[in-house]
């Protein structure tokens, strides 16, 4: 199961993120048939099959998540690179926020503070090869994944 000469990525499937009727975004992933390291890519709608928007590469102790705050009028969201337990900076209207992140329980204000609320987080590789809808709170998750 080593993957020290490089992965070998095969197409996994993709996400994509709506507002309603509108397409945000689409998140591409490709996965290791080996490892199951995943490479993940961000397009636009309108730019069908491209393969700018790569983002870096991920490191063994981090995993994909997505990342959904409905604390603005408009829902927005982050493609973060998390380890099971961290913390990471969210800038929604202007204003700097940092949050904890657990694996499996949520996003928290602080190590021991209270829940974030308006916030979401999903597994990527777990929501992949289907959708989510960030107008219903909380944002529908539709998937093929079981
Ligand atoms: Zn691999």
């Amino acid at each position: 199961m080593s993957c020290v000469e490089g992965h070998d990525y095969i197409y996994h499937g993709g996400l994509n993120i709506y507002d309603a009727e509108e397409l945000l975004k689409v998140v591409d992933v490709w996965r290791c048939r080996r490892c199951g390291n995943m490479r993940l890519g961000l397009r636009g709608p309108e730019v069908l099959g491209s393969s700018e928007g790569m983002l870096p590469d991920i490191s063994g102790d981090k995993h994909w998540v997505l990342f959904v705050c409905k604390s603005s009028s408009k829902p927005c969201f982050e493609v973060l690179q998390l380890s099971d337990t961290d913390k990471f900076v969210h800038k929604c209207s202007g204003e700097e926020q940092e949050l904890h992140y657990v694996r499996g329980k949520g996003v928290f204000y602080g190590v021991d503070g209270p829940m974030a609320s308006s916030c979401y987080v999903y597994e990527i590789g777990k929501i992949v090869r289907g959708y989510i809808d960030l107008s219903r709170t909380p944002p529908e998750v539709v998937t093929l994944i079981k």
